[in-house]
């Protein structure tokens, strides 16, 4: 497995409203999932956007790429898809997870909590028939060469992947930071006192240092197309 065998998976767009973006200006934002063949088989992070209520697709205005056609692309069918991860369960990352049904579906348990106590995602895409979740308590070699690691922020119960291969590894983020330059700020907060500066200084997330220590070729995000490399 080298770290050009990951691929992105484009599955759709949708408009953020001005109300949101801060800038007067709605804001496109798109999202992406990642593939991978792992040794222990291929390895799938997030399933695309689900079907919300009508209030929430007016809101969002989502377009959806099917998830199928967006694996096809890849090369790729859902048959040969053998772990799916979701980095958190927002209806933004879990659209296609009844797809999968029978096959392990791996995400922090406490993201499992908060999502099934309400107000939080799409039940239906949580829980249908056949639903296999394989819940984390923190960082876990899923399989040889995979590993997940609790990346808190966005939501509490946020988790990364972190794919190691024959020429470095890949970390597929997720939402861990919503843009490759937020990754790169937070990178330079870890490192900062290393580098000589004194405080006041910006306060790292606490798994900075963690992930770093894999010392990624690449990371990649659900939500940027920009690639952060060191
Ligand atoms: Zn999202």
């Amino acid at each position: 497995m080298r770290t050009d065998d990951v691929r992105r998976l484009d599955l759709g767009t949708f408009v953020r409203p001005a109300e949101e973006t801060g800038t007067g200006q709605p804001r496109v934002e798109a999202v992406y999932g990642y593939v991978v063949r792992t040794p222990g088989g291929v390895l799938l992070l997030d399933t695309g956007m689900g079907e919300v209520d009508a209030e929430t697709e007016a809101w969002y205005r989502p377009r959806r790429v099917p998830l199928d056609a967006a694996l096809r692309r890849a090369g790729l069918t859902p048959e040969e898809v053998s772990l799916v991860v979701n980095c958190h369960l927002h209806f933004d990352h879990i659209g296609a997870n009844p797809r999968f049904a029978g096959r392990p579906l791996f995400c922090q348990r406490r993201e499992m909590e908060t999502a099934r106590s309400g107000d939080y995602t799409v039940p239906a895409l949580l829980d249908f028939v056949g639903a296999t979740y394989e819940l984390l308590d923190g960082e876990t070699e899923i399989a040889a060469h995979v590993h997940v690691v609790p990346t808190p922020g966005h939501v509490d119960g946020h988790q990364s992947v972190v794919v190691v291969c024959e020429d470095g590894s890949v970390v597929l983020a997720g939402q861990a930071h919503d843009t490759a330059s937020q990754w790169s700020a937070d990178a330079l907060a870890d490192q900062a006192a290393g580098l000589g500066h004194e405080e006041p200084l910006p306060e790292p997330s606490p798994w900075m240092s963690r992930v770093l220590a894999f010392d990624p070729r690449r990371v990649v995000f659900a939500h940027d197309a920009a690639v952060w490399t060191p």
